[in-house]
């Protein structure tokens, strides 16, 4: 039985009860999110962890991707990278090695977290190919859902699968032309291995093979997004759209199978795009979860990327997407040390909050109990609502005013203190 089928039939269970309490939502809000394909809960019949809704109506929630690559490789950096994602925040963690064991990072991240994690298999299938065959293109089909089904057995709640690539997706890449190709790694595997061996994704013919694996282990569909463009100006292209159409034909029956979807969004959108591309994608699958990838707004700001995916993720939030990857200072330089990925968590529940004020305006009640903090000059009060309070506490203790109620930055003309000897607000 899964929550899926649950929900269909009325039955709340204690994951609902859970999500309910923590959105301030009732549970059968949530139930019928499930039951329609709305809601999520990523879980898993292997491992206990924090429970999570992501879906309409629900905090726009975070996730942050780990993971070695080919040149850095070392299992207790991923594992602080995990501690420091839940400190700063995150939601739930996508473990994306492709470099040394990966059954055996994966297996410690999971051990070492309480967050739902997320994966993409088709990385290990297509790196074991390269060990065991020489190279990517010669992956064999069986070896790819055979590794499906082995980190699904690990614990793994939710995972990202390449399954809307096919010659109809390839053909519009081909022939529209773009700046920069792609830069989802699993896009560009697939693509390599179909090109190569003149076949068909099989993770597309053989979709219902995968669904009846995700329905027997009870992981969370996440629909790929491997046409993703790597530059502002290949955005909302036809191959990107052409990939989401079949992601949503399939999501919708994957659904009908009483598995959970959602459904992964671009990662390079100008502004004035991210509000049709949330539009478009909640229309043609059925308001699905959408999973946003940054976005990324402007491809020149390397070494601050984490803020300008904020920017992009904080509008698409506020549009309705429900579920956002961060980005960290270290996109497109390097593979994320555990500091950038604090960083880049923190940014990304920044962004999401900002998105949340506008779609659920009951989120705005911490930003006023903060308004009226910085009137009374509470700087108590004010770390506690703050997002960050050891960053906020400890720039305000390193350079402290001689009269403590202010700040130094206005020191003795303090526009607050001014103000509040004269009008009681
Ligand atoms: S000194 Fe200036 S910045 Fe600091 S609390 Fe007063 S008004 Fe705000």
């Amino acid at each position: 039985m899964s929550i899926v089928a649950d929900a269909k039939r009325g039955i709340v269970t204690d994951e609902m009860k859970i999500v309910a309490r923590q959105e301030g939502v009732t549970e059968d809000f949530v139930r019928r999110g499930i039951a329609e394909g709305h809601i999520v809960i990523p879980v898993s019949p292997y491992r206990t962890v924090r429970i999570c809704g992501i879906g309409e109506g629900l905090r726009t929630k975070v996730n942050a991707s780990i993971g070695t690559s080919t040149d850095i490789v070392d299992i207790q950096m991923e594992i602080e990278k995990a501690r420091q994602a839940e400190l700063a925040g995150a939601d739930t963690l996508m473990e994306l090695s492709t470099g040394g064991d990966f059954a055996e990072i994966r297996r410690q991240v999971i051990a070492n977290t309480n967050l739902s994690v997320g994966s993409v298999p088709l990385y290990q299938a297509f790196i074991e190919a390269v060990d065991k065959y020489g190279a990517v293109v010669h992956m064999k089909e069986d070896d790819l859902f055979r590794i499906t089904a082995e980190q699904a057995k690990l614990g793994t709640n939710f995972m990202a699968i390449h399954t809307g690539i096919n010659w109809e997706t390839v053909k519009r890449l081909r022939n529209q032309g773009r700046h920069a190709g792609l830069v989802s790694r699993g896009g560009a595997f697939m693509t390599a291995w179909m090109l190569h061996n003149e076949k068909e994704n099989p993770l597309y013919t053989e979709f219902d093979y995968l669904v009846e694996i995700m329905k027997e282990h009870e992981v969370t569909l996440s629909m790929g997004n491997g046409m993703r463009a790597g530059a502002v100006h290949d955005a909302t292209d036809r191959a990107a759209v052409q990939e989401l159409l079949i992601n949503a034909e399939l999501a919708d029956k994957a659904h009908a199978e009483n598995v959970q979807v959602i459904v992964e969004g671009p990662g390079h959108v100008p502004i004035d795009e991210i509000a049709a591309n949330v539009t478009l994608m909640k229309r043609v699958t059925n308001n699905k979860p959408f999973y946003m990838l940054g976005p990324i707004v402007t491809d020149i700001a390397p070494g601050y990327d984490d803020r300008v995916a904020a920017i992009g993720a904080a509008i698409s939030s506020s549009c309705g997407a429900d579920f956002i990857c961060y980005v960290t200072p270290a996109e497109h330089l390097a593979l994320p040390t555990p500091e950038e990925v604090y960083e880049g968590v923190i940014s990304s529940r920044i962004a999401a909050h900002v998105g949340d004020m506008i779609k659920l305006k009951k989120t705005r009640e911490a930003d006023l109990e903060m308004g009226h903090a910085r009137r009374d000059l509470d700087w108590e009060r004010q770390f506690a609502v703050a997002m960050n309070p050891v960053r906020a506490r400890q720039i305000r203790d390193e350079r402290m005013p001689a009269d403590t109620d202010g700040c130094t930055m206005c020191g003795d003309y303090c526009a607050i203190k001014i103000v509040n000897r004269y009008f009681k607000f």
